[in-house]
């Protein structure tokens, strides 16, 4: 069923009680071409790309949970493509191009929200690596804008910019934004479903089924299931996984948090992170304002954060906007994320046959859903990498070739 003004006016008129399920709910099948592990925006992004652009659908995507309840349902939506290696830059690039079609691409309205992010700096060293950035990206074609104190004053009243941190300016992305984080999963899931993919809800694998090195199907919390091919979008339990098939990932699992506000009226205008305040934050459709920081720094698989950091964060806020000391919180939570040295993706086939790996996004990989999907469908369909994760394979650790965006992802998703 598409999705428009008429079926919503006609929907209206029986009291919006026949609108379908906007995906099937399938018993398991003995076995697939392709099972994905993950229902995250990245797992269903996959499925659908697989579906649509390889009409491979003989494919089923396996859940634990509910779709998009891991990180994708978690994470603060920032989408933006100002990396600073040319190798990124292509693929969160093709991300952001992706998104910028998403909406009309699945019928489905993803909120995308344009209203740039930029990155403050506090002192004249930040204020160098930030033209250093913006040159780098101006070559690779990304663009950048510098904004003077005076622009930011304009353009974000609220900010304080002569106390603790001084503003001595910021970089901008005028295209980056946010989206809504449910819809993109339900938006691919429906998109999936519609092409045939099984979406298979409260099935969490615990086990790979293996004929010598290679992966012949998973064991799962409803049986047993074979595939030809297997690939694992769990983000951070992606080395817990990985172990189970025999394989040792350089992955460190962290909760990162966020928190948002009681609703206001709008505030702020972009989406502003200051990476010495240890804080990023922006306004979200509902008008609450959403706030996150850095990682819980100790490894872990609980799905909360502590208070120490939600302290330091709300601290750090306030040092920038002072008159936010009113606001109430009113949810707090945090999701696990696949950090790797690099702060760079894996993305492609494992030493171990038959397995694929799309992981290693740690704090910023929501952004990358489009893309992370679009090229790991090519790579399962083909049987080759897609050109643009050629640089994301599992073998830079050993050959060294790491592409250290750490500069680029640190807080700032
Ligand atoms: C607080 C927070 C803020 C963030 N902010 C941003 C941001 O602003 N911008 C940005 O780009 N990124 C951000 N991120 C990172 C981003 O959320 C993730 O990189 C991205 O959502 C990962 O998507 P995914 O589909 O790979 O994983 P997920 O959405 O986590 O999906 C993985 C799924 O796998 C399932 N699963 C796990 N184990 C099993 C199993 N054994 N069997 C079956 N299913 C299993 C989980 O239940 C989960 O639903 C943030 C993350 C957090 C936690």
């Amino acid at each position: 069923m598409r999705y428009s003004a008429l079926s919503l006016a006609l929907n209206a008129l029986s009291g919006h009680r026949r609108w379908k399920q906007q995906w099937r709910n399938p018993a398991p099948k003995p076995s697939y071409d392709v099972i994905i592990i993950g229902g995250g925006g990245h797992g269903l992004a996959t499925a659908y790309y697989l579906a649509k652009n390889h009409g491979v659908t003989n494919v089923a995507v396996l859940e634990k949970g509910w779709i998009g309840g891991g990180n994708t349902g978690r994470n603060t939506t920032v989408v933006r493509s100002n990396y600073f290696f040319p190798e990124s830059v292509a693929f969160y690039e093709k991300s952001l191009q992706l998104w910028e079609g998403l909406s009309e691409e699945l019928n489905y309205n993803v909120m995308l929200s344009q209203r740039g992010q930029v990155v403050l700096a506090h002192d004249r060293h930040q204020v160098e690596m930030s033209h250093r950035l913006r040159n780098g990206m101006a070559l690779n074609g990304i663009e950048a804008e510098w904004l003077s104190p005076e622009d930011l004053r304009r353009r974000e009243p609220l900010l304080r910019q002569d106390g603790r941190f001084p503003v001595l300016g910021g970089l901008v992305q005028e295209r980056a934004g946010s989206a809504r984080h449910d819809a993109v999963a339900w938006g691919y899931a429906r998109g999936a479903d519609e092409r045939g993919v099984h979406i298979i809800q409260g099935c969490e694998v615990n086990g790979f089924i293996m004929n010598g090195n290679r992966v012949s199907g998973v064991r799962t919390s409803r049986g047993d299931i074979g595939a030809a091919k297997v690939c694992l979008s769990v983000a951070g339990h992606t080395s817990q996984l990985a172990a189970m098939a025999g394989l040792r990932l350089p992955i460190t699992s962290y909760a990162l948090q966020a928190f948002v506000s009681e609703p206001i009226k709008p505030a702020l205008n972009m989406m502003v992170l200051s990476p010495s305040a240890g804080i990023y934050i922006s306004q979200t459709d509902k008008g609450e304002v959403l706030i996150g920081g850095g990682l819980d720094l100790y490894p872990s698989y609980a799905q909360r954060g502590n208070f120490l950091t939600v302290e330091a964060v709300t601290a750090g806020m306030l040092d920038l906007f002072p008159s936010f000391s009113r606001l109430r919180l009113m949810r707090q939570w945090a999701g696990i994320c696949d950090v790797v040295k690099d702060s760079s993706p894996i993305l492609g086939p494992s030493p171990v046959d038959g397995l694929y790996l799309n992981c290693g996004f740690g704090t910023g990989g929501f952004k990358a859903t489009p893309a992370g999907g679009f090229t790991m469908a090519h790579t399962l369909a083909t049987g080759k990498r897609h050109p643009l994760i050629e640089p994301f394979g599992l073998e830079r650790f050993s050959s060294g070739a790491l592409i250290d965006e750490a500069g680029a992802s640190g807080i700032a998703h």
